[in-house]
């Protein structure tokens, strides 16, 4: 048992240019405990605390300002919680702080760079790596994802996303049976047998939790959600198994209504914006009070789920988000005083090792069965009842291989049954029998025929005929190895010719090796890469699936606008900036794929030469009449040691690719949810415009009130070039024509006058089709094109 009260870390987000900064310092005491001094500033202290204290000191394990790297972060905080999972103990992070402190760039990770991925991918890389250097143990990882909003659980990955609301799915509910275990209804576990299936899942949870959130919803802000890996690990051929959860959290915003520095009020009577944040502090609170019985875990679903987290069986830590601008300082004391608190809770972890019963009755039925014939044995009932076939076959297995084994010390084990013990006596008078009336040539077992045939006429002679038994043995021997090289060496040649054939085409979808070169331990690159990268294809297009499905139905004018709104969108600066890094990464990936395959085939060539040097030798012995020099041959370690440097830097190269294909994973999707993102606000956005220009009947006099696209400050003169460059092509494009789309050097200089003077006309007047759908894209489109104009001066 571990007992350790919850580690708090406290980490400082870098300054919004042109806030404020507030004014804080951090420091050590003599025991070396850094501490965070946070001044109030002269205007807040008067009418914020009225007791006007003006600077404010919270010790944690330790700080991290503001240049602190993510790096950093996970090295510090999440690598000794996930080393403590992988030991068998349940661990929790969690993020805590108001809206924007940080949250989920910490827990997370920023949504544009691959250096910014946070706590969960960067544990679940450790993880996995852990997993796959010990193969002592058997492990089998799952992952589930649960958002708690408004009191309600909501699945992150339940599979029926696709088809449904999250609102829609079965709602996960908390369940306690008799000895007050928490079991969490509705909420799927998914198996993750890669670090990418497991960083899919976090993608596709994340995705889903984008896609659910509306005005109405803020969920990123007022949810609280629950990343958990689940694993278990087991010895082989043990019925022990051990199960540990990680909980990675990020909580909601942490900021209070009753904002204070209004009339004096004390700072702790301000009240939480989520409820389940109130219940959470009742709960530290009554943790960290010295013998209080009864503590609220009921009151809230998160406090359910996190019970074992907060004062039972789990090894937690906390982390402060702050956000220590002016503006923010009171939230920031207060974030600080809520850790204080949380630092006093004593948590005890324990292995939760449980045994695996079906493996403890296969145990258990052997132990019973040996017990059964030794107690036979010794009381002298002899068990009557014949032999079974099965049981006489395994036996004449034993004796074979009994026979075989070279080992004079090698023992036949039946067990303490007489009738195993007879029918062994009786198969072994049988075999002798044999040998005396059909001669030695039957005789299977050397042994056999080594006792039969005693009698060469003088010890002399028998001496001799075991020399040259001896001998012909080891050229038998020689041969025989010699006939597998080159087999081998043949059947490479083909394997790798066929690959040579095969390469071409593979290099130009996927910059990844096929394999290994034979030889080498088996690295995660190989087989068990194609079936995960089925999956992690499946995943990415179901989370791209409804992004295409919505662009598939939009009409062509809202194609259009899309395509504007994209341009125009801030995002799709970061979406361009992962193209190039991604592209640069892919023929990183490529030509260091090529490095690998010429690598391989060096230390397939150099494999080749040891052969034949080898077989040289070995030809050279048996012609010389002398068995295999025992001196080391200078020319095969020359080889041999070229070999070895071969094969590391294969490896360097093999482990490095492997690092940039999680990275080509993580790039992609960063910028299939900026995708996703990107859809889901311009939905909104069309939406909006839809329904006011429903609304308003006189169009052109509203026009004003059309909200411009969300934008990038250079891209208002951008866009006005763009629409009046291309304004024709986007008239005609919406117009209802009926026949199929005509490119824009198609068309007469007539048609596009007509469509312009269409665009301009007031929406009133436009000819229309009558199906609703296009006719209210036709409207919306059109007056945001006359509003973008207007605004631009070009109208
Ligand atoms: P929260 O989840 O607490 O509401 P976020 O994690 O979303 O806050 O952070 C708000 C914004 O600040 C995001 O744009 C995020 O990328 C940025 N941010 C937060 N912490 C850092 C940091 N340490 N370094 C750089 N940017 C950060
Ligand atoms: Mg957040």
């Amino acid at each position: 048992m571990v007992k350790q009260t919850i580690q708090i870390f406290a980490r400082v987000k870098p300054t919004v240019r042109k806030q404020q900064q507030g004014i804080y310092s951090i420091d050590e005491d003599e025991k070396l405990t850094p501490s965070l001094e946070i001044i109030l500033p002269r205007d807040l202290a008067d009418g914020f605390v009225n007791n006007k204290r003006e600077s404010y000191k919270f010790k944690f394990q330790r700080i991290f300002d503001q240049d602190a790297k993510q790096e950093a972060i996970f090295e510090n905080i999440a690598k000794p919680v996930a080393e403590s999972v992988l030991a068998g103990y349940n661990g929790t992070i969690f993020a805590y702080g108001q809206t924007s402190s940080g949250k989920t760039f910490t827990i997370t990770g920023g949504a544009e760079r691959y250096s910014d991925r946070g706590i969960i991918p960067r544990t679940l890389s450790y993880i996995f790596e852990q997993l796959q250097k010990d193969s002592s143990k058997i492990y089998t990882t799952h992952i589930s994802y649960l958002e708690i909003y408004n009191e309600c659980g909501y699945d992150l990955l339940d599979p029926r996303h696709e088809a449904s609301t999250l609102e829609d799915l079965p709602k996960v509910t908390v369940l306690e049976d008799p000895d007050q275990n928490i079991h969490l209804k509705n909420l799927s576990l998914h198996q993750a047998t890669t670090e990418e299936e497991a960083l899919n899942l976090l993608f596709l949870g994340d995705t889903n939790r984008m896609i659910a959130e509306t005005p109405m919803n803020q969920a990123s802000t007022r949810s609280h959600c629950i990343f958990t890996i689940h694993l278990s690990s087991k010895e082989p051929g043990s019925a022990t198994v051990r199960r540990a959860k990680l909980h990675l959290v990020d909580l909601a915003g942490s900021e209070r209504v009753a904002k204070t520095g209004v009339g004096g009020q004390l700072l702790t009577e301000a009240k939480y914006i989520n409820l389940s944040l109130h219940y959470l502090e009742q709960v530290i609170v009554a943790l960290s009070e010295k013998h209080r019985s009864h503590i609220p875990y009921r009151n809230s679903m998160m406090t359910s789920v996190l019970r074992d987290s907060l004062g039972g069986n789990c090894m937690t830590t906390m982390i402060a988000t702050l956000s220590l601008e002016k503006r923010n300082i009171d939230e920031s004391i207060s974030t600080c005083r809520f850790a204080q608190r949380v630092a006093l809770i004593r948590n005890e972890a324990v292995l939760n090792e449980e045994i695996d019963p079906r493996l403890m009755i296969l145990r258990l039925q052997k132990e019973i069965q040996e017990l059964k014939d030794e107690l036979a044995l010794v009381t002298g009932e002899q068990r009557t009842e014949a032999l079974t076939e099965a049981e006489l076959l395994q036996l004449e297995k034993l004796i074979t291989s009994f026979l075989e084994d070279q080992d004079p010390e090698s023992k036949l084990e039946v067990g303490a049954d007489m009738r195993k013990i007879h029918h062994c006596f009786h198969y072994l008078k049988k075999l002798l029998t044999d040998k005396k009336i059909h001669g030695p040539s039957r005789a299977p077992f050397s042994e056999v025929k080594d006792q039969v045939n005693q009698g060469p006429s003088t010890e002399e002679e028998y001496k001799k005929l075991r020399e040259i038994l001896q001998q012909r043995d080891n050229e038998i021997n020689i041969l025989v190895n010699m006939l597998k090289k080159e087999k081998k060496k043949a059947q490479d040649a083909l394997h790798s010719s066929s690959m040579d054939r095969g390469e071409p085409r593979r290099s130009q979808s996927s910059p990844f090796p096929p394999g290994n070169p034979e030889g080498l331990r088996t690295l995660p690159l190989s087989a068990p890469t194609q079936a995960q990268d089925s999956s992690v294809i499946q995943y990415r297009s179901s989370l791209l699936h409804r992004k295409t499905g919505v662009r598939e139905e939009m009409s062509l004018g809202r194609q259009e606008a899309f395509e504007i709104f994209k341009r125009d969108h801030a995002d799709s600066v970061t979406i361009e900036d992962n193209k190039q890094i991604l592209k640069q990464r892919f023929s990183e990936a490529k030509s260091l794929g090529e490095s690998i395959n010429e690598a391989r085939r060096k230390i397939g060539r150099l494999k080749e030469e040891i052969t034949q040097r080898h077989v040289q030798q070995v030809a050279l012995g048996i012609s010389e009449n002398t068995t295999v020099p025992s001196a080391p041959d200078p020319m095969e370690e020359k080889l041999r040691s070229q070999l070895e440097e071969e094969k590391t830097r294969y490896k360097t190269m093999f482990m490095r690719l492997k690092a940039l294909k999680v990275e080509i994973e993580h790039l992609q999707l960063l910028m299939d949810k900026a995708k996703v993102k990107l859809q889901k606000e311009f939905d909104a956005w069309w939406a909006e415009e839809a329904t006011s220009l429903q609304v308003n009947s006189p169009p052109v006099n509203l026009f004003n009130h059309v909200k411009p696209f969300p934008q990038t400050p250079e891209s208002q003169h951008k866009r006005s070039q763009l629409l009046s460059n291309q304004s024709d092509v986007y008239t005609r494009k919406i117009l209802p024509s009926p026949g199929p789309l005509l490119h824009s050097q198609e068309q007469s200089s007539t048609g596009t006058r007509l469509e312009d003077s269409i665009a301009k006309r007031p929406v009133s007047s436009v000819p229309l089709t009558g199906d609703s759908q296009t006719d209210s894209d036709i409207l919306a489109f059109i007056k945001a094109r006359q509003s973008i104009l207007q605004r631009t001066g070009c109208q």
